[in-house]
């Protein structure tokens, strides 16, 4: 059963049935509540014989433990399994055969939609050479009108042997008459063929460029092809909308593929309301089973609907948008991402800050005066150290605001500034695997000499920071145990480097976890809920195959998930 109450002046869903109410989110409403509402069943569930790291602050663990949660997803009890046993002796009884049991795993930075949309892309993910681009595009473009745009991401020129950027030429013989429009691997550039640039925005003639952006161009001035960051625009703007119905499905195979790695919740950077509205009517069909904290998309039309509105938290605990995803540069890879000194292998270059300091913190005000919280992406030192300094500026003005800010990857970080995150409290919201992805070439980019605050964990957490850890898929892979395994070996999965890249930064199991969970939680304003094994939370946990704690570290991305439990429902069995 659903129906829709309004609460303040704006709609939200209650769902009676389908998903427990978490009550704790619930508000008086002027509005007549359900007087229909079925009594809430008294049945307790309780899963036992497992070994139970529960993440709560003093990292309890319970041998051969037991956890027992009611029907409606609230954790009632954690301990021995025999008292626990007896204290329940009517209770559903399900068997965890001495696996490890994890509180659910939580992605703070993945693109949930842009995951959905990637599935419904070509996907160019690993491919080894501009030829095996081709054959993967001419492959897909078989199921195609002949005029339909073919749209693909995930290529790397750092993966093809000579580590250059393609052209529109490569694209041309292929496909002379169809669009082909494909984003890098770090969604920070795209490679478009000549008849996608027919159809840009703009007459891509000339020398010009656009703002926080870059048309590559050859000797002749002529367009090659690639468009970096804002300059992307031009192009984006004249591809159609994916159509409904396969958005619908590839967000139900995205969701799938999360729980089926363990992930329980999700914070999707830069998201629109039309997405937001799309999570909604997920969860009114009884298809959402993970939690998603979806940031709004910018300093547009999203803000000022949060603005307007106030923060919205779905009664169904599954969808709280109560953050602004800000841009302050691009990506290394591409080298849009603004440094303090040149590229090291591009003398002249220092990559590109999106905003002046003045616009930056307009933006910033804007969301700072709505009382919302701020994430903004900063991958290069300059880039950091102007959303530090503007944090330093206009926090003090914003006494009222619920503070957690948060830098997006605060990958390349000048080291005097490491410590002014814990100074600002303004959490680093990482991704392990960028650091195993970006060490082959990373020394390149900026030169061994200012590696020093590069992916700088541990002198984050050191300097009394905290992290909070995801995998920015679909630029990375999903799998959150892949980032647990980047964060505490800083290698690849063939063990390269010895040692560990910068293995000082090197975290510890329980630290790396705790990052994708309890402080993944905090940086989304739900500690209170999820995150930990604890009393009065929600029942999101994960069953193991193996012990992530104590398998040998090259062990832990093959470990398997084998039930994935959400507000106290099974979402997942393998
Ligand atoms: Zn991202």
């Amino acid at each position: 059963m659903e129906m829709t109450l309004a609460r303040g002046n704006r709609p939200v869903l209650l769902l009676l049935g389908t998903l427990a109410i978490a009550c704790s989110a619930c508000q008086r409403s002027n509005e007549p509540v359900a007087t229909d509402a079925p009594p809430v069943a008294d049945a307790v569930t309780l899963v036992h014989g497992g070994h139970f790291y529960t993440f709560d602050e003093a990292n309890t663990v319970v041998d051969a433990g037991a956890m027992a949660f009611s029907s409606n997803g609230e954790i009632l009890a954690i301990g021995e399994v025999e008292p626990m046993r007896k204290r329940f002796t009517n209770a559903r009884q399900i068997d965890l055969d001495g696996r490890a049991v994890l509180p659910g795993l939580i992605d703070s930075h993945g693109h949930l939609f842009g995951l959905a949309v990637s599935l419904s892309q070509a996907n160019l993910v690993g491919t080894a050479s501009k030829a095996e681009v081709v054959e993967r595009l001419q492959a897909f473009a078989v199921d195609l009108q002949p005029d339909e745009w073919l749209l693909g991401r995930g290529w790397d020129q750092n993966d093809w042997p000579e580590q250059e950027f393609p052209s529109r030429t490569d694209l041309d013989a292929a496909f002379p008459e169809r669009p082909v429009w494909l984003r890098r691997i770090d969604g920070h550039a795209a490679w478009g063929n000549s008849m996608a640039l027919a159809q840009a925005d703009r007459d891509l003639a000339g020398a010009w460029q656009p703002q926080g952006g870059m048309i590559h161009r050859d000797a002749g001035g002529e367009p090659t092809g690639i468009f970096i960051d804002q300059a992307m625009g031009l192009v984006d703007g004249a591809v159609p909308p994916p159509s409904d119905e396969l958005v619908d499905g590839a967000l139900d195979l995205a969701v799938d593929t999360l729980v089926s790695l363990g992930l329980t919740g999700v914070h999707d950077p830069g998201v629109g309301r039309g997405i937001i509205e799309r999570y909604r009517r997920k969860i009114a069909a009884g298809r959402l089973p993970v939690r998603v904290y979806a940031m709004a998309d910018g300093p547009g039309a999203t803000l000022d609907w949060l603005c307007s509105n106030g923060p919205l938290e779905d009664v169904s605990g599954f969808l709280v948008a109560r953050s602004v995803k800000l841009y302050a540069d691009g990506a290394l890879g591409s080298r849009g991402a603004a440094l303090l000194a040149d590229y090291r292998d591009d003398p002249g270059n220092r990559g590109l800050l999106f905003s002046s300091d003045e616009d930056l913190e307009a933006q910033m005000q804007r969301a700072l005066s709505c009382g919302l919280q701020l994430g903004i992406h900063a991958i290069g030192d300059r880039a950091n150290r102007q959303v530090l300094d503007a944090f330093e500026h206009l926090l003090p003005q914003y006494p009222g605001n619920p503070g957690r800010h948060r830098i997006e990857h605060a990958q390349i970080l000048d080291p005097a500034d490491i410590e002014r995150f814990a100074a600002l409290g303004v959490i680093a919201a990482m991704q392990p695997t960028h650091a195993t992805s970006d060490m082959y070439w990373a020394g390149e980019r900026l030169g061994p000499d200012r590696l020093g605050g590069a992916y700088a964990w541990r002198s984050l957490l050191q300097q009394g920071a905290r992290l909070a850890f995801g995998s920015d898929f679909p630029v990375e892979e999903v799998n959150p145990l892949l980032g647990i395994h980047a964060a505490i070996t800083r290698q690849d999965l063939e063990g390269w480097p010895p040692g560990g890249w910068l293995p000082t930064e090197r975290l510890d199991r329980a630290q790396a976890i705790r990052a994708f969970t309890l402080d993944a939680a905090f940086a989304a304003f739900m500690e209170h809920e999820v995150g930990s094994l604890e009393v009065g939370k929600r029942a999101d946990f994960i069953v193991l195959e193996r012990d992530v704690m104590k398998v040998p570290a090259e062990q832990i991305p093959g470990v398997r998930v084998l039930q994935t439990w959400v507000d106290g429902r099974r979402v997942y069995e393998r």
